[in-house]
């Protein structure tokens, strides 16, 4: 099964959000909007729906585009409010955070919201302490870490697994890496689908009977201005061939069926997993 997804959150926001202050984001063009636009006038042309996880920053200063993404038949999560990875967060704060988040995105959809992903799929080990505090808010689905990571004493493959936690029991889907000699390759989304070649990519889905994609609005903005706290280095990592990910993306969205995560929630969510007990 393939999954699409997309991270809603601006330009701006790279590896490690801290580097520009949140107070000043609301002083920096906004390239939103009009990506997002963008975003769905593409998905919308080959009749797919995909799960769009929103940053709470995000939904509280642009809540009509929450609303069209909802009136759009696309499926809500939520991505953290300030793009704070769960290790730059203690327990209380992560929950404070998830409360707040949450509150604002079912405020806004009315509807319950059950979908969860960490900024950056940076969920590992150290930072598992996350899923009963979601389990406990009512998430039931996740797409927090990149395969290969080790949780408890076992490792996560390129497919869905199901972690218990005193909460309640959450279906987490990775992202897909392949293991090579000395690589621990991504291949379904952002920088890797700007930076590698289609044919590869392809291959690459077809190998796999799991793939989750995964897009910033970002990734297909030809023109987002630099920042000098952001740097050269990292503008250009963030915006090198995104010439080419909108054709890519349309040639998967040609070539392969893709799921929402609910879809495929319904479906893996009555199989039988790896279970991963916290
Ligand atoms: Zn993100």
């Amino acid at each position: 099964m393939n999954i699409l997804t997309f991270d809603i959150e601006e330009w701006f926001i790279m590896d490690d959000a801290r580097i520009i202050p949140h107070t000043t984001w609301q002083g920096l063009q906004s390239r939103i909007e009009q990506n997002v636009d963008t975003i769905l006038s593409a998905i919308s042309r080959h009749n797919m729906k995909a799960t769009f996880f929103i940053m709470g920053w995000v939904a509280e200063h642009y809540p009509d585009l929450v609303r069209q993404i909802t009136a759009s038949g696309h499926e809500i999560g939520y991505h953290s409010y300030y793009h704070m990875h769960p290790a730059q967060q203690s327990p209380v704060e992560f929950e404070d955070d998830l409360v707040k988040g949450l509150g604002l995105l079912e405020e806004i959809t009315e509807q319950k919201i059950t979908a969860y992903r960490a900024p950056n799929f940076s969920v590992s080990l150290e930072t598992s302490w996350i899923y009963p505090i979601l389990a406990k808010h009512g998430i039931s689905v996740s797409s927090s870490l990149k395969a290969n990571t080790s949780l408890s004493d076992q490792k996560v493959n390129s497919k869905p697994v199901r972690i218990k936690t005193n909460h309640g029991d959450i279906l987490e889907f990775p992202l897909n890496r392949v293991s090579l000699p000395g690589l621990n390759l991504v291949y379904s989304g952002s920088g890797f689908v700007r930076l590698l070649p289609y044919p590869l990519i392809r291959l690459l889905f077809s190998f796999s009977e799991y793939n989750m994609a995964y897009f910033h609005p970002r990734d297909f903005d030809l023109h987002f201005p630099g920042h000098r706290a952001i740097g050269k280095y990292r503008h250009l990592r963030s915006s090198i061939n995104a010439s080419t990910t909108m054709p890519k993306l349309n040639k998967l969205l040609e070539s392969y069926y893709f799921n929402t995560l609910g879809e495929a929630f319904t479906v893996y969510g009555t199989m039988r997993h790896k279970t991963i007990q916290l």
